[in-house]
C-alpha cells in the first residue's frame, strides 16, 4: 500500500473543512492557534514514518495526556483503580457535573475530565510531587524524544478559567473520591494537558498500545498484554466523550481525541497515527482529524471491523 499517497490524497480531500470548526476558545491561550492547519502521521512497526502536512509543528496534547496517565494509574493499581473510577462511556459532554452528582463522585471512566482529574489525584498519591515528573519521562521514553514538554503558558491560562474543573476535583472531594489537595492535583492535571507535542512524536508514542503494550521498537514492556487490550478497549468506547460511538462507527479505531486538535489512534499489530487539526466539532474533537482518520481507514480497510 503506497501510505504517502493515500495521505496526501487524504490531505487535498480534507481541505475544504478546514475552515470549519470551532478552536477550543474557552481555554484563552488555545484561543490564538490558526484554525487552518492540518497533519497526519503513521509510524509503522519498523519505526517508519509517514507523513502529510506540518507534522513537525508542536500543539497542546490536552486530553490524548489521559492515555498515558491512564496507562500508568492502571500499571500502579490494577483493577484496585476501577474502586474510583469506571470504564463506560459517559454519553456527556467531557467536562458534565450532572452525572458525576448523581453517581456519588464516581467519574464514568478515565477519559472525561472528572475521570482523568481523579486518576491526577491516584498518580500524586503513588508518587507525591514526581507525579508529574514520571509522567513526562514516560512520555519521552514512548515518543523516543527527550525534547517533550510542557507549555506553562497554556497551563497557566488553563488555571485562571478552570472554574469548571476545579468544580469537578471539589465534588469528587466532597464524596470522598479524591485524597490531595485540590487545587494541586487540578494544577498537576492541567500541566499534563499542556504537553505539547506533534503527530510524528505522537503517533510513535502509540506503538505499545499497537502491540500489547511492548514497544516493538525498544522491546521494552510498559504495561502487560492484558492491560493494552483494557486502555485500547476504553480509548474505543470512551475517547470521543459523547461521539465515541460515531467515532467508532465512522472510523473504527481505539482513538483519543484532545481540544488541542489532536487524535491518536490505534491500529493493532501494525501502526500508530495521530492526526491534528485544531477545528473543533460540537462534542470537541477535531472535526477535519475524525475526517482524515474516517478517509483512512475507508481507503485502506485498516479499521478493526
Ligand atoms: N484541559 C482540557 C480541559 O480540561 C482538556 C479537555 C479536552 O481535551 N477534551 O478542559
Amino acid at each position: 500500500m503506497n501510505y504517502q499517497e493515500i495521505l496526501d490524497e487524504i490531505a487535498q480531500d480534507i481541505r475544504p473543512l478546514l475552515s470549519e470548526g470551532k478552536v477550543a476558545d474557552y481555554i484563552p491561550a488555545l484561543a490564538e492557534v490558526k484554525k487552518e492547519q492540518f497533519a497526519m502521521t503513521l509510524t509503522l512497526f519498523d519505526g517508519t514514518q509517514i507523513s502529510t502536512g506540518c507534522s513537525e509543528k508542536l500543539f497542546s496534547i490536552q486530553s490524548i495526556s489521559k492515555v498515558f496517565t491512564f496507562t500508568q494509574a492502571l500499571k500502579y493499581y490494577g483493577v484496585e483503580l476501577y474502586k474510583r473510577i469506571g470504564r463506560e462511556p459517559s454519553g456527556n459532554p467531557f467536562n458534565s457535573l450532572v452525572q458525576l452528582e448523581y453517581e456519588h463522585g464516581k467519574p464514568r471512566n478515565p477519559f472525561i475530565n472528572a475521570g482523568a482529574i481523579n486518576v491526577t489525584d491516584a498518580l500524586i498519591s503513588s508518587a507525591g510531587e514526581r507525579a508529574y515528573e514520571n509522567l513526562l519521562t514516560f512520555i519521552q521514553s514512548i515518543a523516543n524524544d527527550k525534547t517533550i514538554t510542557s507549555d506553562n503558558r497554556v497551563a497557566t491560562s488553563e488555571m485562571q478559567h478552570g472554574y469548571r474543573n476545579l468544580a469537578l476535583a471539589n465534588l469528587m472531594k466532597s464524596f470522598d473520591n479524591l485524597h490531595n489537595d485540590t487545587d494541586e492535583v487540578v494544577k498537576t492535571y492541567f500541566k499534563h494537558c499542556a504537553i505539547e507535542m506533534n503527530t510524528q512524536m505522537l503517533s510513535r508514542s502509540m506503538l505499545y498500545l499497537a502491540n500489547y503494550g511492548r514497544d516493538p521498537l525498544s522491546n521494552q514492556e510498559y504495561i502487560s498484554k492484558e492491560q493494552a487490550k483494557r486502555i485500547n478497549a476504553v480509548m474505543l468506547t470512551c475517547g470521543h466523550y459523547d461521539a465515541s460511538g460515531d467515532f467508532a462507527y465512522r472510523v473504527g479505531l481505539p482513538g483519543k481525541s484532545g481540544v488541542g486538535g489532536g487524535i491518536v489512534a490505534v491500529v493493532p499489530k501494525q501502526m500508530g497515527i495521530c492526526v491534528w487539526s485544531p477545528g473543533l466539532n460540537a462534542q470537541g474533537n477535531s472535526l477535519v482529524g475524525t475526517k482524515a482518520l474516517e478517509l483512512f481507514t475507508t481507503r485502506t480497510g485498516l479499521s478493526i471491523f
